[in-house]
């Protein structure tokens, strides 16, 4: 099923000065469950591009719809609503209140939907198995370490059930060990919820094992191909 189309999508930033044109005509469709890498250096436009399937910014021109949902005739509300219900959102810096525990850091997002606060804080309870941060349900999130926070942040994301993960530049402020074990948890819940994975980074590493793998690179995308290289046994 397909679940993102976007089409001769373009972004500029206007200063009094110059145009910006970060995104150039991009045109590509995203299946439900599928995982992608988006690279590119630094300034390539990224974020720019992962805010837009968010909903978080907009294009200057062309379209992008979920689901056949068109962004550009959603009203603020309904994006919002859009948001909290479909996305999760995870950013390179966990973006997590410290004054609170763990299992509130994460309670938060479903008392945002509505959800009254002894069931928001079951929900918490239950996600914090899935990123084995159970133990740490009820420790200030200050005293955890940065790969534990991000697993905050992963559980949070995840708690209402997003058909979409995003996330952008995840395991940048991690040490690579912890890293790994962040985006071997990302890529163990695409694969068992089928929950569609877009990860911004700039490890190739990581983006070699993401289904498709895309660059920025002067404002227009490409999608790379990478070979397999195969041994041959003589048995
Ligand atoms: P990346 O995430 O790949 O590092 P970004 O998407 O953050 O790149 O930025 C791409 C370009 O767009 C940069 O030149 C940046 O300065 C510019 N840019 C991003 N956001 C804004 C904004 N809100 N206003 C003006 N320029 C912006
Ligand atoms: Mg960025």
């Amino acid at each position: 099923m397909i679940q993102y189309s976007l089409s001769n999508l373009s972004k500029s930033y206007v200063t009094q000065s110059e145009k910006n044109q970060v995104l150039k005509n991009i045109s590509l469709t995203i299946k439900k469950g599928d995982s992608l890498a988006i690279t590119g250096v630094s300034g390539s436009g990224k974020s720019t591009l992962l805010h837009i399937l968010g909903t978080l910014d907009i294009p200057s021109s062309g379209s992008i719809t979920f689901e056949n949902k068109n962004f550009s005739i959603m009203s603020k509300e309904e994006k919002a609503y859009f948001r909290n219900k479909e996305l999760g959102f995870i950013f390179q810096f966990n973006n997590l209140l410290p004054e609170f525990s763990t299992v509130e850091n994460v309670a938060i997002q479903a008392l945002i939907s509505g959800i009254k606060l002894k069931k928001a804080l079951t929900l918490a309870s239950d996600i914090l198995f899935t990123v084995g941060l159970e133990k740490k349900a009820h420790c200030n999130v200050a005293t955890l370490s940065g790969g534990e926070k991000q697993r905050v942040a992963i559980a949070r994301a995840l708690l209402l059930k997003p058909k979409v993960l995003l996330a952008d530049e995840p395991t940048g402020s991690l040490d690579q060990q912890t890293g790994e074990k962040i985006i071997d948890t990302l890529f163990t819940l695409n694969k068992t919820l089928n929950m569609t994975l877009i990860i911004v980074t700039h490890n190739n590493d990581i983006a070699q094992n993401m289904g498709r793998c895309f660059e920025l690179r002067s404002g227009e995308l490409y999608e790379k191909t990478y070979t397999v290289t195969t041994t041959h046994s003589n048995l």
